[in-house]
């Protein structure tokens, strides 16, 4: 399969070039030319993630190098589990749980496979491969964690010190071997033009190649459309109805892959996003006009994304905002939502939710009713609540277990350097 970039003007590429490269040389996103089509039926009985994921890679690959080895792949990054629990008897609302992985939140899954087909990609290259992140909290930790080890491959992560919370810093800083953890004294947008400096710099090019693994790389869309996959088969197999998901949503990459999954023939009904205050899509849909603007922090940091790229990707299948309106619905949540529905669904059946996948559970709740009974509602839970332990534990009184992956983080030693927000720190320490 070939791949093009969203604003046309780049020649198309295969699976593995468009992994490598990121973003398209004229600044696009890269998305399929075709859409493969998949029948019910021809998807396998067995339920298993890899399983599942190997026909979508084997499509995505075809014509391209890493198609022989889509088995290895997926059993490399498909390696925790993503299970759809339920929340009443009458199965009408499940939860979708993608925090099973290494560091407790959804983005594992992209970092985890893009780590599997890049390890693949670059094997036998000479060059050292030096994947910089920068990161205002969850991105970097799943990244550092997906590479961690791999060989070949080096990682830099760059966080603005100070700025992001103490359980996220520990999960920046506990890697060591091929990862360094850079503490920059500035902002996450100083660290965001800290990186783009460092692809203009002729010097950090010398000792290695150089690559990023941001949210709008291909490689992460099509690990999160196969749990779409997944849960919408065990879903309709079920009950014979398709599911409905409510994602909670910022940059836009989970939900593009819950669309594409639909795209592909998977029986998926409904998808609601819920936005937190950052209302940029919300907005859109409702007024007809895209207003990109700075983002809002809130509690549900994550999704603080006032402009999100991966809009690029649904436009492009759904030019204006009448058509994607037809396609998908988004509601913007408040912290004081965000709070309220935390404290309250503790307190009603002892759920506890991290601020995002709060956002869906409160989407849920202002559907009326008789929309509720008639669907089979997913709500898509991004991150473990213990991930957010600062935020959740005062609202619910009482502290929050921390799972074995996580606890496994907390348990090994930090390290971390602090550089001043200049690409002459940058080059510094990575000449080291
Ligand atoms: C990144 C993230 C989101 C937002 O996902 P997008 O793909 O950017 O829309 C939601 N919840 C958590 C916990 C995240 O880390």
């Amino acid at each position: 399969m070939r791949f093009a970039s969203t604003r046309g003007a780049s020649p198309d590429v295969g699976f593995s070039a468009a992994l490598v490269q990121g973003l398209a040389p004229d600044g696009g996103l890269y998305v399929p030319q075709q859409w493969p089509q998949f029948a019910l039926d021809a998807w396998p009985a067995a339920a298993a993630l890899p399983a599942l994921a190997e026909p979508l890679l084997q499509r995505f690959a075809e014509g391209d190098a890493l198609v022989a080895q889509a088995a290895d792949i997926v059993g490399d990054a498909f390696n925790f589990p993503a299970p759809l629990v339920p929340l009443d008897e009458t199965g009408h609302l499940s939860v979708l749980e993608l925090f099973h992985g290494p560091t407790a939140a959804f983005k594992d899954f992209g970092a985890r496979f893009l780590a599997a087909c890049m390890t693949r990609i670059r094997s036998g290259n000479p060059k050292v491969l030096r994947i910089l992140v920068a990161t205002s909290g969850d991105t970097g930790g799943a990244v550092a964690a997906a590479f961690h080890r791999r060989p070949g491959i080096e990682v830099v992560v760059l966080f603005p010190k100070g700025l992001v919370s103490p359980t996220q810093e520990r999960q920046l800083t506990c890697w060591g071997d091929n990862v360094t953890s850079l503490a920059v004294r500035g902002t996450f947008d100083d660290c965001q033009r800290l990186v783009k400096q460092a692809f203009l710099d002729p010097e950090l090019q010398i000792t290695a190649e150089l690559s990023s693994a941001n949210s709008i790389n291909l490689g992460r869309l099509l690990p999160q459309a196969a749990y779409y996959v997944a849960t919408s088969l065990a879903v309709w197999r079920k009950h014979g109805q398709k599911a409905s998901f409510i994602i909670p949503s910022g940059n836009l990459g989970n939900s593009v892959a819950c669309l594409w999954a639909r795209q592909m023939g998977l029986p998926i009904g409904d998808i609601v996003l819920a936005h937190n205050a950052n209302r940029t899509l919300p907005d859109y849909l409702q007024s007809g006009l895209l207003q990109p603007r700075p983002s809002i922090a809130t509690l549900a940091s994550a999704m603080d994304v006032g402009n999100p790229s991966n809009l690029e990707r649904m436009s492009h299948l759904y030019p204006d905002a009448t058509q994607l309106g037809q396609q998908l619905e988004a509601v913007s949540i408040s912290d004081a939502q965000i709070s309220a529905r935390i404290i309250s669904d503790f307190a009603a059946r002892g759920q506890i939710w991290c601020p995002h996948t709060a956002t869906a559970a409160e989407a849920y709740e202002q559907m009326p009713a008789g929309r509720r009974a008639n669907g089979r509602w997913v709500l898509v839970a991004t991150a473990h609540p213990a991930k957010f332990r600062e935020i959740v534990e005062p609202l619910i009184g009482q502290a929050v277990t921390i799972p074995e992956n996580l606890q496994r983080l907390f348990e090994l030693p930090t390290q971390c350097t602090e550089i001043a927000a200049t690409l002459d720190a940058l080059r510094e320490v990575i000449a080291r």
